[in-house]
């Protein structure tokens, strides 16, 4: 096994609410390795984006290590968090409101080498914008464009490249459909990716993790997720992908049961209320997640 990149222990958001603790990301812990993508994948209001904004700490953890090379990031101070930024960096889904309306996309894409002081010579600087603007699939023609000319899909396309101008060791990609082709051809580069859509990372990513309601609830490398699909969950995700051959379709699974609040959550297994599965252990215990064959873990008590 190769060195992790990123190590996150015991992951804890919560956000005050009028009616109590609202657990956002509940105890999540998860490893990426160099040069590996994961794909994190669950419905709206599971956590994952919330996951991804505090292991870059653009909102702060409540608890947990975040450990980047080995270095806990949630201790690093305001400047120093600056600093590691070049190193760990987030595309987000539409940056519109990101990009400044008064520059053109060489400047926008300029800007992080300026400022950081990575490419100092101005023709230099074009060249590596011209570079970028490849690598991401923006047209030349664009280079004095602005953000409101372009439609969503290439203002991704300039969060991508304005991110990769720092050469980051570390991208979270929020839901950006565009940065799906920028990583296939990775760079070696390191990725988190998340979405809602389990069949859109499947081609590209090593490891999928599913989350659901603040947990992880199962972490498996992708093609053994597909094949062993073990958390009722998961199961039922799977089970929404349509599968073109008409031999091996599978049979829908349909969820049904009241959403378990995010807000003070019982000690119990939290899919509990949806899980066709679910007995009295379920709604009186919380199940740990384990790892049940190589790589392969899972949060549910059928698997004891
Ligand atoms: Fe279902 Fe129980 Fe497993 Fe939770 S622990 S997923 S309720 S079987």
């Amino acid at each position: 096994m190769s060195q992790p990149l990123l190590e996150v222990k015991n992951l804890r958001k919560y956000f005050k609410t009028p009616k109590g603790m609202l657990h956002a990301v509940d105890d999540v812990t998860f490893t990426i390795e160099k040069g590996k993508t994961l794909g994190v994948v669950g419905e709206s209001g599971c956590g994952k984006s919330t996951t991804g904004r505090a292991i870059l700490r653009l909102i702060e953890p409540t608890a947990g290590e975040v450990l980047f090379e080995g270095q806990d990031v949630v201790k690093l101070s305001a400047e120093e968090m600056r600093k590691k930024r070049t190193d760990m960096q987030i595309i987000f889904q539409d940056p519109f409101s990101s990009l400044n309306p008064r520059k053109t996309i060489s400047q926008i894409i300029a800007d992080p080498l300026k400022i950081n002081k990575i490419i100092t010579d101005k023709n230099e600087q074009m060249d590596r914008v011209r570079e970028l603007m490849e690598t991401v699939g923006l047209a030349d023609r664009l280079i004095n464009t602005y953000p409101h000319e372009l439609d969503g899909g290439r203002r991704q396309r300039i969060g991508i490249a304005r991110a990769l101008a720092l050469n980051p060791k570390f991208i979270v990609c929020d839901e950006p459909v565009s940065a799906l082709d920028v990583s296939q051809n990775k760079m070696g580069l390191t990725y988190m990716f998340i979405t809602h859509d389990l069949s859109v990372v499947n081609h590209f990513s090593d490891d999928i993790a599913v989350m659901y309601l603040g947990k992880l609830i199962e972490k498996a490398p992708s093609e053994e997720l597909f094949a062993h699909p073990t958390h009722p969950y998961t199961q039922a995700l799977l089970s929404a992908i349509p599968i073109p051959s008409l031999d091996n379709r599978r049979e829908r699974i349909l969820l049904k049961g009241e959403i378990t609040s995010p807000i003070e959550p019982p000690k119990a297994c939290r899919f509990a209320n949806r899980c066709p599965y679910a007995t009295d252990r379920c709604r009186s215990e919380e199940p740990q997640l384990k790892e049940i064959s190589p790589g392969h873990f899972v949060s549910c008590f059928l698997t004891d």
